[in-house]
């Protein structure tokens, strides 16, 4: 029989298939997830309040992956992307150096099919989807790497769309946050989404708690149309509606996120239409200097221009932040991940 991925499972479906395959109690189920991300043992038998006879039967019939860092860049800033190996495809995840803190920005696919037309990421197509244990891998890849800091944030920002694999990003986001896994605050991990309007609602739904960030990206549908094909299946006001709906934990905000393109969205009209068509939701707006050397044909608007913008909404008293890129001397910023 081919032995399982036990990082596959968050603890309920690991509670679950050891009780209705291994006749195991529950509390086993526990004792595993401590090990695996607590400690982050990469074998059974280390495992010492297990007994002998149940560590057979794990080790008969569950294996324990890691990711293998292919290449590791260091940027100038502290920034750190990594190229992992994930059963023969190749992923990249990013721990972003900030002010003081670090972050983890991880894939959850092996390319991406939404096709943006700014982003890099969309130039390879979709490959696969990744696993549970490919994506909660990376984090536990990166938190083994001895020269590297340990990240307070994590971000689904990398490669892939996370909505496009909501079921294995939902497992994902339980096991990040569970106390005995790796207990990440559900205040410090995002999931970025350009708008799969039905899992925005399956994600909210699910247990999993997160913050959500929506790649908005315009402020008409002419617009996002163009930049974001997606627009045609789910345009603007459908997705506002889901926003609206969506069940916000206490005072929780959702991140808007605009990637300011040149001449593109970046428009006076433009800095008018977007507090209109926030109004009544509860965001803050992250505008995100486009990087620009993707080679697409897009371009970052002036500085001042981006200063501008967040200024305004400030004044009507919206949150409102400017996300500056770091990495960009190793191509690890926003929109470069892209494997060859
Ligand atoms: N697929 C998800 C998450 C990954 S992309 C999503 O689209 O939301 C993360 C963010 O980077 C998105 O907001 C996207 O619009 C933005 N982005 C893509 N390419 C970029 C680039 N070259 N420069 C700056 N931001 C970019
Ligand atoms: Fe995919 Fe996000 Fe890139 Fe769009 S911006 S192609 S959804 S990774």
């Amino acid at each position: 029989m081919k032995k399982l991925d036990i990082l596959n499972y968050d603890r309920a479906s690991l509670e679950e298939e050891l009780s209705q395959n291994f006749n195991l109690q529950p509390f086993r189920a526990r004792q595993i997830i401590s090990w695996l991300y607590r400690r982050r043992l990469t074998n059974f038998e280390e495992m010492t309040d297990i007994s002998k006879d149940v560590r057979k039967i794990l080790d008969d019939n569950f294996y324990i992956s890691r990711p293998k860092a292919v290449t590791i860049q260091k940027s100038k800033d502290g920034t750190r992307k990594y190229l992992f190996d994930v059963n023969g495809s190749q992923v990249e995840s990013v721990l972003i150096a900030q002010a003081s803190r670090y972050t983890l920005c991880v894939s959850s696919q092996v390319g991406c099919a939404i096709g943006c037309k700014f982003c890099a990421t969309a130039t390879m197509g979709l490959k696969r989807h990744l696993k549970t244990s490919e994506i909660i891998g990376q984090a536990v890849a990166v938190l083994e790497d001895e020269e590297a800091k340990d990240f307070t944030n994590i971000v689904f920002m990398g490669m892939g769309e996370p909505f496009h694999n909501v079921d294995n990003v939902i497992q994902t986001v339980k096991l990040l946050t569970d106390p005995l896994g790796l207990a990440v605050s559900p205040r410090k991990i995002t999931v970025s989404t350009s708008g799969l309007v039905p899992a925005i609602k399956k994600f909210g739904d699910s247990g999993a708690e997160a913050n959500l960030a929506i790649s908005l990206n315009a402020t008409t549908n002419e617009v996002r149309e163009k930049i974001m094909p997606i627009n045609k299946r789910w345009p603007i006001e459908v997705l506002l509606q889901a926003l609206r709906d969506y069940p916000l934990k206490n005072n929780r905000k959702i991140t808007i996120e605009y990637v300011m393109l040149r001449d593109v969205n970046d428009s006076e009209k433009d800095l008018k239409r977007l507090p209109k068509l926030l109004h009544g939701i509860p965001v803050k707006v992250n505008l995100i200097p486009y990087n620009d050397n993707t080679g697409l044909g897009y371009y970052q608007p002036s500085v001042q221009k981006i200063n501008r913008w967040q200024k305004s909404l400030l004044s009507l008293g919206m949150s409102s932040s400017i996300r500056w890129s770091k990495g960009d001397d190793i191509s690890a910023a926003c929109g470069q991940l892209a494997t060859a």
